[in-house]
């Protein structure tokens, strides 16, 4: 690991400044480090500056209503605890524990999970079926934009230059399911998961398939097959076929692009049928 200086501002504006003083190839910035560490120790990045975001007032989760916003540097394992997100968002409460272990939820962020940009996140799937917004923060202001158009492939985000994640917008606390499949599950990221949320202010699906190249993505075709609260069983099939059709599933060292497509009906089938018992 090259040496560095690490920074710790103390208000978002301070962060920023900072980063925008640096050239952004010089400068990285770091939450629960459980994926910038790796990256400076292998040599991936070599920033001669570290910024840490560790006090900044971004730790928090506020429900408005039926709207919930998630401090960027909040460790998952707040998230997991919260009463709240395990009651109305069960989704995103599975979602979270299937992140790492425990102790590595005690440090990593839901912040990190967008930045690293993973496609295997177990994060960034449910946060598309939950229609999530992410608020940035730079040089040149505050902007949101949808987690859809934020995650933009492995490791490549529309953050710009010193800009930073405050928070995670989900405006709707819906009933939702994660389901993922992988091999060990405190060790392996996903090779393939589901994540289905019901809006009933807009009484519709969204279906988000991830594991795979190039970042999780939305199937508008899956969300239209299985129309409306309790989809029938030719329904989930017809679900099923549209995201076998229509996602770039893809082999890597992971898994072959056979074994991902065969997890897709049964994962599906079962996130929208405990879906379905919520709803009722
Ligand atoms: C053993 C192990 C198992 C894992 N298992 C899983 C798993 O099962 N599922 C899964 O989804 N992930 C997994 N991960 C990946 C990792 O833990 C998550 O991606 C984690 O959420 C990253 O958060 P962090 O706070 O540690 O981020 P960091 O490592 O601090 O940062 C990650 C990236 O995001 C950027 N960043 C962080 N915060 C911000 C911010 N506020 N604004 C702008 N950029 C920011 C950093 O610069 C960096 O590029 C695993 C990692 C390890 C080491």
């Amino acid at each position: 690991m090259t040496e560095f200086d690490l920074i710790v501002p103390s208000t978002p504006d301070e962060a920023v400044a900072v980063l925008h003083a640096h050239p952004p190839e010089e400068v990285a910035v770091l939450a629960g480090g459980t994926d910038l560490l790796f990256d400076l120790d292998g040599g991936r990045l070599r920033a001669r500056h570290v910024v840490s975001l560790r006090r900044l007032p971004w730790r928090t989760l506020d429900w408005n209503g039926a709207t919930l916003t998630i401090g960027s540097t909040l460790p998952l394992r707040a998230i997991e605890n919260d009463p709240d997100v395990r009651a109305r968002l069960p989704g995103l409460y599975t979602a979270v524990r299937a992140v790492g272990s425990v102790a590595l939820r005690h440090r990593a962020t839901l912040g990190g999970n967008l930045g690293r940009a993973s496609p295997a996140s177990d994060l960034v799937p449910m946060l598309l079926a939950l229609d999530a917004e992410v608020e940035l923060v730079g040089p040149s202001g505050e902007r949101t934009v949808p987690v859809d158009r934020f995650v933009e492939a492995s490791r490549k985000t529309a953050l710009r230059p010193s800009e930073l994640i405050r928070a995670v917008r989900i405006p709707e606390a819906r009933p939702s399911a994660y389901l993922w499949q992988r091999v060990r599950p405190f060790h392996d990221i996903s090779h393939m998961a589901v994540a289905v949320a019901f809006s009933p202010a807009g009484a519709r699906w969204r279906v988000a398939v991830a594991g795979f190249p190039p970042r999780p993505i939305l199937v508008p075709a899956a969300e239209a097959a299985l129309g409306p609260a309790h989809p029938s069983d030719p329904d989930l099939e017809r679900a099923a076929e549209s995201i076998v059709r229509e996602a770039p599933i893809v082999a890597d060292r992971r898994a072959s692009e056979e074994y991902r497509r065969r997890l897709v009906r049964p994962l599906l089938t079962r996130a929208v049928r405990a879906c379905g018992e919520e709803l009722r």
